[in-house]
């Protein structure tokens, strides 16, 4: 399958090398072919993605590059997945922008804050351009252990009740799971910080780090699209791509229906009924668990417990992925029921849904094992 029609696009940044590596004499592992998306990798590895990032690569240039045109298939409302996937110190959290540091800053970098702004500038831009409305909810929780916190709860009571549901059209509701109305950017922004404290004290509170844990910040985007008359509306179906799977893009409505006039477009006067149409699209932002073995970490007991089952969903995680990109497997089974990780977000991974895997990589030969095997879990969604 080639890069163009497959829906998991694979994505390489390489982080600098960090103090430590330079005070512990690591060397650079890692080269770039010019103009080609290709690294090579120790002496005789090399591998091709959709994009690949140096480390002089800015978060801006990240984002514009392959994160926009999955912005712009959400607004046309299809579900989009962003994983960050690769060991602990890689780069994960710095380019997702979910880490205490970016979500502190109101001007914060990373892709999930530059999301926020972008997302609000274009449905307004939308809003004045056609006849339409926007609701956004944010959801962010955390999977540790195989169990679901909820991030953006108050208290860790209200944790109890969570358990994922698929309704009769194959969309995946999580239940108990707190989904707090956002009206602009700031206070979309505002959940993304509380979130980030949340998972910052959780992490020292129950001895357990964010390494092992896996994060999803999840945008879900309901519009209502109001058109003049009935082409309007249908040229909406006639898109590439849509309505190929019953739940993604999320239509609620099957066929036009009659609404209100809108108060944007039309005179006082103009009492003629317009069709509308209703979008829901979900934007998923996974912040991995470390991909380490973890045989290097020396786990034992409740470590090692926890080690088995993040590596369990990683693993389901990238059977699925492998699954989606076999062209010859595209219809049978497909193992999201594997793990809590890969259920969450069955809705979002393959269908007409959009999926970049960002694989983030140390450049230090001293990591050198780790590297290959994250391009490697990387290699297999192409
Ligand atoms: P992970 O979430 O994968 O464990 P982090 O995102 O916390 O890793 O990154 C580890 C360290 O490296 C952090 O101090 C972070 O600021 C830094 N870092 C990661 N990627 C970059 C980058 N592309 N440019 C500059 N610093 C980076
Ligand atoms: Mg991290």
């Amino acid at each position: 399958m080639t890069a163009s029609t497959s829906s998991v696009r694979v994505a390489v940044r390489v982080r600098p090398l960090t103090e430590t590596e330079k005070q512990n004499h690591c060397k650079n592992n890692i080269n770039f072919v010019p103009n080609e998306p290709q690294i090579n990798v120790g002496p005789d590895r090399s591998f091709t993605f959709d994009y690949t990032y140096t480390p002089f690569t800015g978060q801006k240039e990240v984002f514009d590059t392959c994160v926009i045109p999955l912005v712009n298939k959400y607004i046309d409302g299809y579900n989009s997945t962003i994983l960050a996937y690769g060991q602990t110190g890689s780069g994960k959290t710095f380019s997702m922008g979910i880490g205490l540091d970016s979500a502190m800053n109101p001007v914060g970098d990373g892709i999930v804050p530059l999301f926020i702004d972008t997302l609000f500038d274009r449905l307004q831009q939308n809003q004045k351009q056609r006849s339409s409305q926007f609701e956004v909810s944010v959801s962010f929780l955390e999977l540790y252990n195989e169990e679901i916190v909820d991030l953006l709860s108050a208290t860790k009571k209200e944790n109890t009740n969570l358990s994922i549901r698929e309704d009769h059209m194959g969309t995946i509701h999580w239940s108990g799971v707190r989904e707090e109305k956002v009206t602009n950017a700031k206070e979309l922004f505002d959940h993304l910080k509380k979130g980030s404290i949340a998972r910052t004290t959780a992490s020292t509170d129950m001895n357990h780090t964010s390494s092992r844990s896996h994060a999803i910040f999840s945008v879900v985007l309901k519009q209502t699209i109001y058109g003049e008359d009935n082409d309007q509306v249908s040229a909406l179906d006639s898109l590439p791509g849509r309505g190929k799977t019953p739940s993604n893009p999320q239509d609620t409505s099957a066929s036009a229906k009659l609404s209100p006039t809108s108060s944007t477009k039309s005179s006082s006067s103009d009492v003629t009924p317009m069709a509308s149409r209703k979008l829901v699209s979900k934007f998923h932002f996974v912040d991995l668990a470390g991909s380490e073995r973890l045989k290097r970490t020396n786990a034992v007991g409740d470590r090692a417990k926890e080690g088995i089952s993040i590596n369990s969903g990683l693993l389901a995680l990238g059977n699925v992925i492998s699954a989606l990109g076999d062209e010859s497997r595209r219809v049978s089974h497909i193992p999201y029921r594997d793990s809590k990780l890969t259920r969450l977000l069955q809705d979002s991974l393959g269908g007409n849904s959009q999926t970049l895997m960002l694989a983030c990589v140390s450049p230090a030969d001293l990591n050198h094992t780790e590297t290959l095997n994250t391009l490697k879990y990387a290699n297999r969604a192409r």
